[in-house]
């Protein structure tokens, strides 16, 4: 008999609470991943995500091996693969950590009732956030849809708890269950490597230090890019939370954006279809695919917007402040829907997260939580003399700015502040 550690998005064997949680059980532990196929199959082959988990897996099983163990890693349905591993293996119980988005909570739902079928039990715990979504609310129990108030309570809930704790799973990986299971290759998964360079996870100390000062600089290395590791689970949620209270107090605060949007998502999984506020699904998009095209390739003749598409297209990466640039300029100049621009991201991100890119896009239109009031449209030209006045960065993504090559503004900025303005309030009116 043993007892299963099933991996989905906590890439890790340290200060890992699922794991943790099964390495006290008395069974050896087996550590498990699916390669879930009714995801891939709607993947382009050189997805960088999945190149990304590839490889965090095969470093997974480097060093369970010396424990004797390995990870054992399956490619198919999720539900087929919990079928066959119910009825032809031993196993005592499953043991995971919780998922938030409407997909994987309805998925767990379904492999819970199949286990429960064969007798095998089912035990899961929180890991990916600090504060799960059901543990801050307002005090009538309903769910925070402004940022400031939830996470003044967030931070209370943390004082209650007398702090962040550590899950020593490292400390009991002697446990593991002796295996010898071997890792498929990319191609065996029907992938290629996607030539996107993946940030380390080891960040220094001195951006973090300095984060609050570089980190609307998109020239700057001032951000930490550890957005893909939080979203895989190769870094602590918990640990990166403990040493951003510690350094930088604006770092902190925005991993806990990342938890709101969780939370948001939790609480109104709408969101992934419709808009937070359904007034805002009113507004008359115009939806231009020409322009979508040009904005999709950075060919919009403003050099911010530009620069930031050109670095996701060649990177599966762009800086915040320029997200919020582009994702405005789509909604607001261009009138064409979020939920066009937020698919394009969710295909080109490595560090896709639904919920903070939905948070984002919904943000930026106007429409969602606590969002940028519609009548503020951001100026590309004045970001760009705020955030990026040397053009460091457009020169870095659009090395032709400035030339005849490069294209004219596809819209004039007034004249498309205006129509927004108008296109919104027709919308909005009551
Ligand atoms: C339109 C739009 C789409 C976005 N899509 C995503 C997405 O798919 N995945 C994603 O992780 N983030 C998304 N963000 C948020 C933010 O842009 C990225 O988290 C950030 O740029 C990642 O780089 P970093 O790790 O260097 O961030 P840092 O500035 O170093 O921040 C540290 C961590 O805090 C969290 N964080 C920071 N800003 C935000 C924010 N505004 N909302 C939620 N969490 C935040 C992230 O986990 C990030 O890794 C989006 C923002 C916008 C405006």
């Amino acid at each position: 008999m043993y007892n299963v550690f099933w991996m989905r998005r906590d890439l890790r064997l340290e200060d890992n609470h699922g794991l943790y949680q099964a390495l006290q059980s008395p069974n050896p532990v087996q550590l498990l991943f699916i390669f879930d196929t009714e995801i891939l199959q709607e993947l382009p082959k050189r997805d960088a995500r999945v190149e990304f988990i590839h490889e965090q897996l095969v470093k997974l099983q480097e060093s369970v091996r010396a424990y004797g163990s390995s990870v054992r890693i399956e490619h198919g349905t999720v539900m087929e693969v919990w079928a066959r591993l119910a009825q032809q293996e031993s196993i005592q119980a499953v043991y995971a950590n919780r998922d938030y988005e409407p997909y994987a909570k309805k998925r767990d739902e379904s492999v819970r009732n199949l286990l429960q079928e064969h007798g095998i039990s089912w035990f899961d715990f929180g890991d990916q956030v600090v504060m799960e979504p059901q543990e801050v609310l307002k005090d009538n129990g309903q769910p925070y849809t402004v940022f400031t108030p939830y996470s003044r309570k967030w931070k209370e809930r943390l004082n209650e708890k007398g702090g962040i704790v550590e899950y020593p799973s490292q400390e009991h990986l002697p446990r593991l269950n002796p295996s010898q299971f071997l890792a498929p290759s990319l191609t065996d998964l029907g992938f290629e490597p996607s030539g996107i360079p993946f940030p380390p996870k080891e960040v220094p100390q001195s951006r973090i230090v300095n984060y609050e000062q570089k980190r609307n600089f998109p020239a700057e290395e001032g951000t930490s890019r550890l957005s893909v590791h939080l979203r895989f689970g190769t870094v602590s949620p918990r640990a990166k939370t403990r040493k951003a209270f510690e350094i930088s107090p604006k770092f902190a605060t925005e991993l806990i954006w990342r938890e709101f949007y969780m939370s948001i998502l939790y609480h109104f999984p709408h969101v992934v279809e419709r808009s937070f506020r359904p007034e805002y699904d009113r507004i008359e998009w115009r939806n231009n695919a020409q322009e979508f095209e040009a904005w999709k390739a950075g060919k919009t003749g403003y050099p911010l917007v530009d620069a930031g598409m050109r670095e996701l297209n060649r990177t599966g990466h762009m800086h915040n402040r320029v997200r919020m640039v582009v994702a405005s300029f789509l909604t607001k100049h261009l009138l064409i829907d979020w939920r066009w621009g937020e698919a394009y991201f969710a295909e080109k991100l490595l560090d896709f997260e639904l919920s903070s890119n939905n948070g984002g896009w919904q943000w930026a239109s106007g429409s969602g939580v606590d969002a940028a009031p519609y009548f503020r449209v951001f100026n590309p030209q004045l970001q760009l003399e705020k955030f990026d006045k040397q053009l460091r960065y457009v020169k870095r993504w659009v090395p032709e700015f400035g030339s005849f090559s490069y294209p004219a503004p596809i819209v004039d900025h007034s004249f498309a502040r205006k129509r927004c303005l108008e296109t919104y309030a027709r919308a909005l009116k009551p």
